[in-house]
């Protein structure tokens, strides 16, 4: 991403004070809940939350851009490129044999588990760009993984997509479709590089859709793949943004609320929010 000159943040420092302020201006103040909340702007209202691989990286996942972005000495573009991976078949497999295997020995962390409950109690919408399946585990119920699904896998020959759990596919298996068994056109159901990603269009509908009183929640992701920066810039609600630290792709000028820490720190902190800006349908029952 490019940054016009006046956009440009000007350090980290000075990011961290101003997210710092931003933070104790909420929580210091002790700003009592938004006039009638109980009684408006619950129904209607929507949380969309937009995750990364931040989010579970606390669990122990591996994020792709470990390690300088290699993998094997190979660049992970060359990994999951969809114009080359039958070139690249074995190595190809063999990086994501190894995340799905390590995916069954990790668990869903504290921020999983707080978002499977604010889907349960806001009417949500839950994007997210990683493959694991550890917002499932965690308890939601309705995620769109704009990236694919790592437990997957995709039969470009026949069309058909299976689970194959957290094993690994190896030199014997063969597509399971009746009358198909075909192997060299067999992929991880993820979206590499240069493949299209049918959940995106759901992606920009979803974000157009945001009007005020919505909130718009970006947890985990440095923006280097989605243009993260540019949909909070144009989404006419509240902006909040988690991340671990600041990244270059985004100006944190275009939230509204800003969190450099773990999720699993800033969740209690963002639920107070919620609570303030969404109201507790719960509460408006009784
Ligand atoms: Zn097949």
């Amino acid at each position: 991403m490019v940054w016009a000159s006046a956009d440009r943040p000007r350090g980290h420092s000075l990011l961290l004070n101003r997210a710092k302020t931003v933070v104790h201006g909420i929580f210091l103040k002790g700003e009592s809940p938004l006039p009638n909340s109980k009684s408006t702007n619950i129904i209607m209202s929507k949380l969309v939350i937009l995750s990364g691989a931040g989010l579970s990286a606390e669990s122990g996942v591996a994020t792709f851009r470990d390690n300088n972005g290699l993998w094997e000495k190979h660049r992970f573009e060359d990994v999951c490129n969809f114009h080359t991976w039958q070139q690249n078949y074995d190595l190809v497999h063999r990086f994501y044999n190894q995340r799905r295997v390590q995916l069954g020995t990790v668990e869903p962390n504290a921020a999983h588990r707080q978002i499977a409950q604010w889907e349960a109690t806001y009417k949500t919408v839950l994007l997210t760009q990683n493959v694991d399946d550890l917002l499932e585990r965690g308890g939601c119920k309705a995620i769109d993984h704009l990236h694919g699904f790592l437990t997957r896998m995709r039969c470009f020959a026949c069309g058909n997509r299976w689970s194959i759990g957290y094993t690994a596919w190896q030199e014997a298996d063969r597509c399971p479709a009746e009358g198909c068994g075909n192997r060299s056109n067999v992929k991880p159901d993820v979206v590499f590089f240069g493949e299209s990603a049918p959940v995106y269009s759901f992606l920009w509908d979803t974000m157009k859709s945001l009007e005020r009183g919505d909130v718009l929640l970006v947890i985990g992701t440095t923006g280097a793949v989605l243009p993260v920066d540019s949909m909070a810039r144009n989404a006419n609600c509240i902006r909040i943004l988690n991340n671990l630290t600041p990244s270059t792709e985004i100006n944190d000028r275009n939230f509204d609320y800003v969190f450099y820490e773990p999720a699993t720190k800033a969740i209690r902190k963002i639920d107070s929010l919620l609570k303030q800006t969404l109201g507790r349908p719960s509460d408006s029952a009784s």
